[in-house]
């Protein structure tokens, strides 16, 4: 089969003196050294000299059709900046190290687009952090607990408001829009001022300018700045954030006009906010911000980027209607309207910015495919003002696929992270200017055939079966409050029963014990003893303790979701495809490249071991349907709804042969099925349907006394709340303790919730340890909304990063507080 040629990021090594400074010994020398605060965030300009490249301009290259990156990952190939941001947090190594280790990683990104041929090179998408923290920073609206004093903001205050210090919790953190990507929201109120508090933006241009690449710098737009804060607590709910708008442009200003002095002739500002539901005020904030900039941005060409999705008819209008704005950056994969917009009207001469390279996948483009398209919007804008471009930050997909030495081949062919996406980009436009790399196209157009066509794509009985799903309904026979008088008559338990959500403290030990048998080290008899005797170490607590409801403790599971991936056909996974979420932390999404199946039970083996350690009920524990998709790299070949019914079906055979082996309660986590809401109203009901329907499938056909249980992780369930009544389950533990309450005040409002619910009674993400009384106090709460005899008492979520010294004294709180409740509700009667 033919091979695509890898062309990629090189390995991390561009300077020689890069390698010295992560050498164990100096590390070494430095552990319990205090990481000196007061170094400023961006200034790395220092390191520049041992890091000049001999880069080729795009001069060199062919002349191609314009080609451009909407942003690119900052973790680096192999994590290198999760890694030196937690040595430096951790005072191990020094700011000056971790500067270094940044600019390494933005010079090797640059060097490798400028080597590729890319005309448009984003600076500025670079961040230690996050880059909406970056823009909040930018315009020092800094919330006063963090007790910044004005001037460049460094180190020490950007940190504190990223995670807290000892004295200061940190910001809130949220999802970017549907991405697995997390930002820190800014917190505004109607008397902030804004200042230029860092020179981040510029600093970066200037420094790929010295290494000889010209850059596109990208800013966050305005609107999107506001759209995307909360106001600060304490201020009226009522405050309009877009009310700031004509505060924090002189700072937008200041940062124009000094990139202009720089150099720049291009600016991009990302405004993804654009592809969601805005009104017409909001519109107009829209156009008042970009006019009111039009006289500082004049000499510069400006770029507005959307992406996401793709952008409504009246924002569109609006957008296209501005002065000043040179180019437009649209998503041509998620936006399935904006051919026909574009196609309706496109202001004549403005460049359009085609994303046609999807930044949110793994997939390798169809490049023949991408040129058709391509080619009709030239017919319709002009050839020479179509720009080819990704279809949003490539942030949002894995690294380098060079790095990868466990996929096969055949997989590896259909495939291209973001140092290939980066190719690919070039590649088309090189190809629209006449330059077509035929060789590359025609590897390529190999590769789009053989995964056509491979027989470990396409499973013909599962796609019958998940075809013959569509359009049907599938419940369990008996209504809810039956079910639930079935279970009680076999299960027998107590008012207010305890439960916990499946697993407990993942020690070090058990990480150990669990690599070292995937790895061959220790033989299978082994790994299955010393996970016995976890799992009975686990159960003996649990009696102790005198929890009704048991879990196993989930010992053998690396991820809820890899580990079943692990066991379904149709997934691959990756060595180092690690997906930024929140900071340094990074997610290793598994790839969906076929049907799934089940081959053999995935659980049985050992629910049914713990289930044979004690006489209480022993929860069967599985990840749903939704969650395993949603947290997954998925397949473009087919609807997501297609996938979700085959992992579906593939969870029904689970769910069907542990009630056959015995087990009576079952949980089937859907911590993620919030996350998939789509970024507009007009398409939310459609994914909730194919959802809900995805969750009932797997556990319509068990009978009336096996018990279904699921678990949420959020709080903010309000607005689906007739969706999760909808799915259908008995008992639904939930997300509750860090919200105040919030999820109580839907029942509050009225909505009739029939099934058992166990709204999280306190907050495992925290070490702090409830106390008994706080306990009772939040279960009284929740008996005043919730009838006694559908209220179950268990913690917000699953307890695998917490230690044993904290479990155990807070689940027996949390048991004597049920036991309090019980005795107080008998002697009421
Ligand atoms: N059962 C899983 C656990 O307890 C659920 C995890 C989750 O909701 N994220 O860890
Ligand atoms: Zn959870």
């Amino acid at each position: 089969m033919t091979q695509l040629p890898l062309k990629s990021l090189e390995p991390f090594a561009i300077s020689s003196s890069s390698s010295s400074s992560s050498s164990s010994s100096i590390f070494a020398l430095r552990r319990g050294a205090i990481a000196p605060f007061s170094y400023l965030l961006f200034s790395s300009i220092h390191h520049l000299p041992s890091l000049r490249l001999s880069i080729r301009t795009t001069s060199t290259v062919v002349r191609a059709m314009a080609s451009h990156i909407v942003g690119y990952p900052r973790i680096g190939p192999k994590r290198e900046l999760k890694f030196a941001l937690e040595s430096f947090w951790d005072g191990k190594s020094s700011a000056d190290d971790l500067q270094k280790v940044a600019a390494d990683l933005r010079s090797s990104i640059w060097k490798q687009m400028a080597d590729a041929g890319i005309k448009f090179i984003p600076s500025n998408t670079f961040s230690y952090y996050d880059q909406v923290l970056d823009t909040a920073t930018m315009l020092g609206a800094v919330p006063s607990r963090y007790g910044w004093n004005g001037g460049e903001i460094g180190f020490d205050i950007y940190f504190s408001m990223a995670r807290g210090n000892a004295s200061v919790p940190a910001m809130e953190m949220t999802k970017w829009f549907d991405t697995n990507y997390h930002y820190i929201v800014p917190e505004l109120s109607p008397e902030d001022k804004f200042t230029y508090a860092s020179h981040k933006a510029v600093n970066e241009f200037k420094e790929a300018k010295a290494l000889g690449v010209e850059t596109v710098p990208v800013l966050v737009g305005p609107v999107s700045f506001l759209l995307l804060s909360k106001p600060a607590k304490g201020v009226e709910k009522s405050f309009s954030l877009l009310s700031l708008i004509d505060k924090i442009l002189p700072v937008y200003k200041e940062v124009v006009s000094e990139l202009k002095a720089a150099g720049a002739t291009w600016i991009q500002f990302d405004e993804p906010t654009l592809v969601k539901d805005l009104d017409a005020h909001q519109l107009q904030a829209f156009a008042h911000a970009y006019s009111e900039l039009e006289s500082t941005l004049s000499g510069l060409n400006v770029l507005i980027e959307t992406y996401f999705a793709d952008v409504p008819a009246e924002a569109y209008k609006t957008l296209t209607s501005l002065k000043g704005v040179s180019g437009y950056g649209f998503d041509l994969v998620r936006g399935t309207q904006t051919l026909d917009l574009i196609k309706g009207g496109f202001p004549s001469g403005k460049y359009l910015f085609a994303g046609v390279v999807d930044g949110r996948n793994i997939w390798s483009n169809n490049l023949q495919a991408s040129i058709t398209t391509l080619e009709a919007l030239g017919n319709v804008v002009g050839k020479e003002k179509i720009v080819v471009s990704t279809s949003c930050s490539l942030l949002h997909t894995a690294v380098d696929l060079v790095n990868e030495t466990k996929l096969d081949d055949e997989i590896k062919s259909w495939l291209a992270f973001a140092a290939q996406k980066v190719v690919e980009v070039n590649a088309l436009a090189k190809a629209l200017s006449g330059h077509k790399d035929e060789a590359y196209f025609s590897s390529n157009a190999a590769a789009q055939a053989s995964r056509k066509s491979s027989p470990r794509v396409t499973n013909e009985a599962v796609q019958k079966a998940a075809a013959a799903l569509k359009g049907s309904d599938h419940r369990r026979a008996t209504n809810v409050s039956a079910r639930l008088d079935a279970q009680q008559k076999k299960l027998n338990l107590p008012m207010l029963p305890t439960t916990t959500i499946g697993s407990f403290p993942q020690t070090m030990d058990l990480r150990r014990v669990r690599r070292e048998f995937k790895a061959k080290k220790i033989s299978e008899e082994d790994y299955v003893s010393s996970i016995k005797e976890e799992i009975n170490k686990v159960v003996q607590l649990q009696e102790e303790l005198d929890i009704d409801v048991l879990v196993h403790g989930e010992p053998e599971r690396n991820d809820m979701v890899e580990y079943f991936g692990e066991q379904l056909s149709g997934f691959a996974f990756t060595v180092n495809g690690w997906v930024q979420s929140y900071g340094s932390r990074c997610v290793k999404p598994p790839i969906i490249y076929g049907d799934v199946s089940r081959p053999k039970p995935m659980t049985v083996f050992w629910s049914t071991m713990a289930q044979s350690m004690t006489k209480r009920p022993m929860k069967g524990m599985l990840t749903g349907p939704v969650t395993i998709l949603n947290w997954s790299f998925v397949r473009n070949d087919q609807p997501r709804f297609e996938t979700c019914y085959q992992i579906a079906l593939a969870i029904k055979d689970e769910v069907e042969d542990l009630e056959k082996a015995g087990i009576t309660v079952i949980q089937i986590d859907e911590a993620a099925l919030r996350e998939g809401l789509p970024l507009r109203k007009s398409e939310e009901n459609f994914y909730l349907n194919w959802a809900v329907h995805s969750f009932r499938i797997t556990n319509c056909g068990v009978q009336d006394t096996t018990q279904i249980h699921t678990h949420m992780c959020y709080s903010n369930f309000n607005d689906i709340i007739h969706s999760i009544i909808d799915m259908d389950a008995d008992v639904i533990t939930i997300e509750n303790s860090r919200s105040d309450e919030k999820l109580l005040s839907v029942f509050r409002e009225g909505v009739k919730y029939g099934a058992g619910i166990g709204p999280g009674v306190y907050d495992i993400h925290s070490p702090r340890i409830p106390s008994t009384e706080e306990i009772a106090d939040r279960i009284n709460k929740m008996l005043a909304v919730l009838e006694s005899n559908i209220l179950w008492v268990n913690p917000d979520c699953g307890l695998k990063t917490r230690k044993y010294t904290e479990v155990k004294p807070a689940l027996l709180n949390m048991v004597a507080a049920a036991k309090l409740l019980r005795s107080q509700l008998a002697s009421a009667k």
